[in-house]
């Protein structure tokens, strides 16, 4: 069993290349919900929402979140009545988190919710939020303290990071599954998400890291940094407020005590081999998925890296 460790968008591309390359049912992808909000009274887990879309084929490829063919006809609505729409929501998108909130009103948890939601849509991979608790991402800023989405897509990372932290997440626990999938997977991929955002939260749930660090898996990481910057979003930024280089020797640092190899960038070939100095084994190839031939290629060699087989890509190079 093959399981991905993942955030939203740079994880999206990535698992769309893995799940061309193994056999769907093979994998078992954990994803962060400590961006989770509510929004217009519904449960959203953007997350967990862009796996779902990108494993039934929903997703937009324009934007890179949300529906293909997506309209707006709802959000325009709850502007004209003075409701706040800084959140962007699709009227499909819509439909999805209405199912999502009307299952949790009936007693689901957000695991449950996930799995009847991922059947109907003839998902056959598993999809695991990486806790059915309450954890949000606090961001501390010179104007007070945000919560990601806040942050991110409201005021577009524009303000200086003071700190970062995961209210609630001491008193949280896994989700069904989480820990087990962990134990008995053979091989473990980090997709390229924010090391701060993203994968630092699933590896704060209590346990998660001590079966990271105890699987007799095989870890791979994806650099989500080429040179010295991430390839899009805030991620530069938040390493440097926790005072992490922003580079693969930063990335390298945030899974260094379970991380078996790093895959990163061909531009990073010089850093890298400074970095197999230190013992860890280091992976170059081309990591920027523009195209769904670059994110097979980018799923390939991290599953080789890891010691796992691939098969030949489903259609679409
Ligand atoms: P979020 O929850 O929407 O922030 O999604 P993720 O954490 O999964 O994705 C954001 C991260 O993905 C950023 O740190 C980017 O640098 C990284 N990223 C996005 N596209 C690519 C890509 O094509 N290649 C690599 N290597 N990283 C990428």
């Amino acid at each position: 069993m093959i399981v991905v460790l993942t955030g939203g968008t740079g994880g999206a591309k990535f698992v769309d290349g893995v799940r061309q390359v193994v056999p769907e049912e093979d994998l078992t992808i954990i994803v962060n919900t400590a961006d989770d909000l509510e929004w217009w009274g519904l449960y959203v887990s953007p997350d967990v929402d862009s796996i779902t879309y990108v494993l039934s084929g929903l997703l937009s490829e324009e934007r890179g979140w949300g529906v293909k063919g997506e309209t707006f006809f709802c959000q325009q609505t709850m502007k004209k009545l003075g409701q706040p729409v800084w959140f962007n929501m699709g009227d499909r998108d819509l439909g999805l988190h209405l199912c999502r909130t009307k299952l949790m009103h009936e007693g689901k948890t957000l695991t449950e919710a996930t799995a009847e939601i991922s059947e109907q849509l003839g998902i056959r991979a598993r999809i695991l939020p990486m806790s059915n608790s309450h954890i949000e991402t606090r961001v501390d800023t010179p104007i007070g303290e945000l919560s990601f989405q806040e942050y991110f897509v409201q005021r577009w990372y524009q303000d200086p990071v003071n700190a970062v932290y995961f209210a609630g997440i001491e008193q949280a626990s896994p989700g069904p599954a989480v820990i087990d999938c962990i134990m008995s997977a053979t091989t473990i991929l980090l997709a390229p998400s924010n090391p701060i955002t993203s994968i630092a939260p699933i590896l704060s749930v209590p346990g998660v890291r001590a079966a990271l660090r105890n699987t007799n898996a095989t870890i791979a990481a994806v650099s989500p940094i080429i040179g010295n910057a991430a390839v899009s979003g805030p991620a530069g930024i938040l390493m440097e407020s926790k005072g992490l280089p922003v580079s693969i020797a930063g990335v390298a640092t945030c899974y260094r005590d379970f991380l078996d190899v790093l895959v990163v960038d061909d531009a990073d070939r010089a850093a890298a081999d400074e970095l197999q100095q230190s013992g860890l084994r280091v992976e170059c190839t081309a990591t920027v998925m523009k195209r769904i031939a670059d994110r097979i290629n980018l799923a390939r060699v991290t599953l080789a890296a890891a010691g796992a087989g691939s098969q030949p890509a489903s259609g679409g190079i």
